[in-house]
């Protein structure tokens, strides 16, 4: 909405500078999505509460306020839930392909049916704004879905015709910054290969999970088959040492190594989707304004909860002034604040322990000489909140440099040329994702092939299909989510 002020007395039109440009609030409405008071277990395809377990209260990060008290599974709930998957195995492994397939369809068309609902609770739950659950996480997850439902009865294309089966019972542990998408990409191949599942969302926001929970109640789905036990480490602790045939773990790289531990010697397949400390590379030739735009998508998509964040910046010291100053720009315009407004680019923390993780990194970041550079933006009194951040004078081993903040603070640095470009983003304990910008063809191919990076991103970032496959190198973890590849950790191949 625009506001013209100083308008002066003879009429006419006012200066340019006087012409103020408002947002009117534009809040999704939470009637949309009406939460229950209580959410239990979902375990054989009934919501039952914890026998050893406790009922903990989920908390919107915006508000401080809590949104619905949610059952946790204690060990003995954890082992239920593992039992109802391997009785349900047998039988879901045993159904025709095809059938299989329709069940996945059916859960993707209803989590369609109830995409508003979906992004609604995502991001009371999450602290994400309602554009990104709205136009990301569902429609993704609704993709996954439908691309692994149709993979069903196909899989002897992605295994090139050598016999498969599933592996039985997995058990998959996922993450707080895309909750139901994490979800998604783990149950839908999943169950497309013939496993049943025992899932456990992260501490935070388990609410999406639960609701996909109903849906498959909804869809039908045999009981068993996917079973959603929400709780803390400890539960997901429990879960990756039950009778489980396979893990698939997204989350921390200290908690991904505890897992390869307490796995070592089992006969058990193991994904981990780890963290990352991604290189987003701008070379002087690069379109500058759209890299600008890559640049905050990049790094501020998410308050910057994300993986695949583009947290190191390099810049060719050619263009780096420039790029700077743009940026900075832009940064100033982003609309930090409630997550539910439709106008808002970067929503709350997600928690108080990843508020305090990333306070704690900027500081470092200033100790160590690096200069800050954070928006000034009135942020609400209530909730988690850290606005937009730049760190220039960056140098190399700083921990703002090497450490992942999981936060919308981006480090940058310069370089003169493509190989030191190379030598410095292939620089980092972890590999999960890269963005080159440039003009030129070559260059943007011979750089990404030269990027120890499970993922590279040419002249834009942050895109993600359910036809690609995604997944780190070196401390970012091993194993493929996502397209084909994504259905190999869940068969056993050859045998
Ligand atoms: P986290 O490792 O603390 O928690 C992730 C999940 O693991 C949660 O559900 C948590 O309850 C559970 N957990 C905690 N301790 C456990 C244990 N000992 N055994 C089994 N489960 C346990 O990570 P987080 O802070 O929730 O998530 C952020 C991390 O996830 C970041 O490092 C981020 O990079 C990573 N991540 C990776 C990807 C990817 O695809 N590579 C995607 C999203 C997030």
């Amino acid at each position: 909405m625009a506001s013209v002020t100083d308008r002066p007395a003879d009429g006419s039109p006012p200066a340019r500078t006087a012409l103020r440009w408002d947002y009117a609030p534009a809040p999704e409405s939470r009637d949309a999505a009406p939460l229950k008071p209580r959410y239990d277990l979902f375990v054989d395809g009934a919501f039952t509460a914890p026998q050893d377990g406790s009922v903990v209260a989920s908390v919107n990060p915006a508000s401080e306020e809590v949104l619905a008290e949610v059952g946790f599974a204690g060990p003995g709930d954890v082992e239920r839930a593992v039992a109802a998957a391997r009785r349900a195995a047998g039988p879901w492994a045993a159904l025709p392909a095809l059938e299989r397939g329709k069940y996945l369809f059916r859960i993707a068309r209803l989590i369609q049916e109830r995409a508003r609902e979906l992004a609604i609770v995502e991001s009371l739950d999450g602290g994400k704004p309602i554009r990104e659950s709205r136009d990301v996480d569902i429609p993704l997850a609704a993709a996954h879905f439908f691309s692994y439902a149709g993979w069903a009865d196909k899989l002897s294309y992605a295994v090139a015709g050598r016999p498969h089966r599933p592996r039985g019972v997995v058990g998959q542990v996922v993450p707080w910054n895309f909750p139901l998408l994490m979800a998604a990409w783990k149950l839908a191949p999943a169950l497309a290969c013939g496993n049943t599942a025992v899932l456990k969302p992260a501490e935070t926001t388990p609410l999406t999970a639960l609701l996909l929970a109903e849906i498959c109640q909804e869809a039908e789905l045999p009981p068993g088959v996917i079973n959603v036990i929400p709780g803390a480490g400890e539960t997901g602790a429990a879960l990756v040492r039950a009778e489980v045939d396979k893990v698939a773990f997204t989350g921390s790289t200290a908690v991904g190594k505890e897992i390869q531990r307490a796995l070592a010697g089992r006969d058990i397949g193991l994904t981990l989707e780890l963290g990352g400390k991604s290189a987003n590379i701008v070379f002087e030739d690069a379109a500058i304004d759209q890299a600008v735009e890559g640049i905050v998508n990049g790094i501020f998509f998410n308050q910057g909860h994300v993986c695949c964040a583009g947290s190191r910046l390099l810049l060719q010291e050619s263009v780096a002034d420039e790029v700077l100053h743009k940026l900075w720009q832009r940064m100033q315009r982003l609309r930090v604040g409630d997550p539910l407004d439709k106008n808002t680019d970067v929503g709350a923390i997600n928690s108080a322990a990843q508020l305090a993780r990333i306070e704690e990194l900027v500081a470092a970041g200033e100790a160590e000489g690096a200069t800050r550079r954070t928006i000034s933006c009135a942020l609400p009194e209530q909730g988690y909140w850290f606005a937009p951040t730049l760190f220039t004078d960056v140098a190399p081993a700083n921990r703002i440099a090497v450490e992942e903040i999981f936060g919308p603070v981006v480090s940058v640095t310069t370089f003169r040329t493509p190989a030191e470009a190379i030598e410095r983003a292939n620089n980092s304990a972890y590999g999960l994702a890269a963005g080159v910008w440039t003009d030129m063809g070559s260059k943007a191919f011979e750089v990404a092939s030269a990027l120890r990076a499970g993922v590279v991103w040419q002249n834009t970032y942050n895109k993600f299909d359910p036809t690609a496959a995604f997944g780190g190198y070196k401390e970012s973890g091993f194993g493929r989510e996502g397209g084909p590849s994504g259905l190999l950790p869940y068969l056993k191949v050859g045998a």
